[in-house]
């Protein structure tokens, strides 16, 4: 199977999950085995040599995890608000469907750690933004964003670029 085979099993759910938000569900790409493993091998291929693999609560675990594990890589989890147990930074951010909070743990990266950090979707960047702050505000360096699927109409690029012109942006499939 090859990464457009793969990609074409993301389905899209209309009003999921409110009115106006055309929800793409990733679940029938995960429960096809070479379908997650050529998926996998995409993303990675976006890791620098030496970058930690970060992800975004709770999709952005599943292919942080699958990517970390394939490079031999750690893995760093940012998660939302009240579930990481030690001491954390914390940023509140604006999502397409409602708010929410990220956080990290404040020793979760070595200074100056290159940091490729993985979701399922850019849409507006709120997401994406929060969590390269975050991982900033540990001393890691966020060099590369990768998500298996961008919503261009939402200017989630055009905002990180503005914000963080040195960030390279990369995603499989844009629709
Ligand atoms: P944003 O912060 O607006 O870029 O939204 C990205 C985050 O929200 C990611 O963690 C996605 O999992 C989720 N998300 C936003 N919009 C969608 C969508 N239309 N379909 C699936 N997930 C979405």
């Amino acid at each position: 199977m090859n990464v457009e085979q793969a990609l074409a099993l993301i389905r899209t759910i209309p009003d999921y999950p409110k009115p106006g938000i055309i929800f793409k569900d990733i679940t029938p790409m995960l429960a096809n085995g070479e379908a997650f493993h050529v998926v996998t091998e995409s993303l990675a291929a976006f890791a620098s040599p030496t970058c930690a693999i970060a992800g975004i609560e709770a999709r952005g675990f599943i292919f942080g995890s699958t990517i970390a594990t394939y490079l031999h890589r750690g893995f760093i989890p940012i998660r939302k608000s009240g579930k990481l147990p030690f001491t954390t930074h914390s940023r509140n951010y604006a999502l397409e469907y409602g708010e929410s909070t990220l956080e990290i743990h404040i020793d979760a990266i070595a200074l100056g750690q290159d940091v490729l950090l993985v979701d399922d979707v850019l849409a507006t960047g709120g997401t994406m933004c929060a969590a390269i702050e975050l991982i900033g505000a540990c001393g890691g360096v966020v060099r590369d964003i990768a998500t298996i699927l961008e919503i261009p109409g939402l200017g989630g690029r055009a905002r990180i670029s503005a914000l963080h012109p040195g960030i390279a942006i990369h995603t499989l499939i844009s629709s």
